[in-house]
């Protein structure tokens, strides 16, 4: 399984200063990383042309995400993005479910549902985001927690559009705090997520990904993303910084 690296770089960096980023991280990654690694960047939708088009004329190996899609197709929805004018950028990946969107912009289940929709209707690979809050850590009801997440997002998803998604395990607690979740932490709930999947499509082992993301640095990168479970991380904080994002692609046992 090919792993994958995506950097989330949220509400930072306007097109000029994204294209420098995007340039210093294409200029450090190993030369053939594309057969090997995937790796992604999720800037502002404001940057997402001029990066593309940085992509495209230099034929750079770096794809890119959205951080966000509307979960509506068309119309009268000020300040929307579509997932139609996401893969008329030809955008491959887009972001859905980030517990700063569930959290801060009230973005439920359901929401989130109709997003995945969208995307897969327009071929977009969805980086679903899931996780549990402290509290449900702590009183040890997060598996029910995630169960549910999981329930909810995927309700009415074809089978055979199962694999095409991204599942990200982000505990909320371990999101830009630098408290990673503990190696056991990572692979009891990406275990059970993919005994969930398997038991919800026609599971392919080999299309899959099961990802990590929760203050993955240089410093605990390589523990992590050479188990045999985790097939890549959504990095925050550390993709901002070229050098802390190539070290953790770097880290990655070929
Ligand atoms: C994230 O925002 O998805 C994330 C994992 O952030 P950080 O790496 O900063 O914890």
């Amino acid at each position: 399984m090919k792993k994958i690296i995506i950097g989330n770089w949220k509400l930072n960096l306007d097109h000029l200063q994204g294209i420098q980023l995007l340039q210093k991280i294409n200029y450090s990654l190993p030369k053939d990383v594309e057969e090997n690694i995937d790796i992604v960047l999720a800037p502002s939708h404001t940057s997402l042309r001029s990066l593309q088009t940085v992509i495209s004329t230099d034929k750079l190996k770096i794809k890119l995400s959205s951080q966000d899609v509307s979960m509506y197709k068309e119309g009268a929805y000020t300040g929307e993005v579509s997932s139609t004018q996401l893969e008329k950028l030809d955008i491959s990946y887009s972001i859905i479910g980030h517990s700063e969107r569930r959290t801060l912009l009230n973005e439920n289940d359901e929401i989130i549902n109709q997003k995945l929709k969208r995307l897969l209707e327009q071929r977009i690979t969805p980086i679903f985001c899931f996780g549990e809050p402290i509290e449900n850590r702590e009183n040890n009801t997060y598996l029910e927690f995630i169960q549910e997440q999981l329930n909810e997002g995927l309700k009415g998803i074809r089978k055979d559009n199962m694999n095409e998604i991204i599942f990200a395990y982000e505990p909320i607690w371990a999101i830009g705090t630098g408290q990673v979740a503990t190696i056991e932490n990572i692979i009891e709930v990406l275990d059970f997520t993919k005994n969930l999947i398997s038991s919800k499509s026609f599971y392919n082992q080999e299309k899959s990904r099961f990802i990590y993301g929760g203050s993955v640095s240089p410093d605990n990168s390589e523990e992590i993303l050479n188990l045999n479970i985790v097939d890549g991380a959504l990095v925050g904080g550390a993709s901002l910084d070229s050098d802390k994002f190539v070290k953790i692609v770097n880290s990655i046992k070929l």
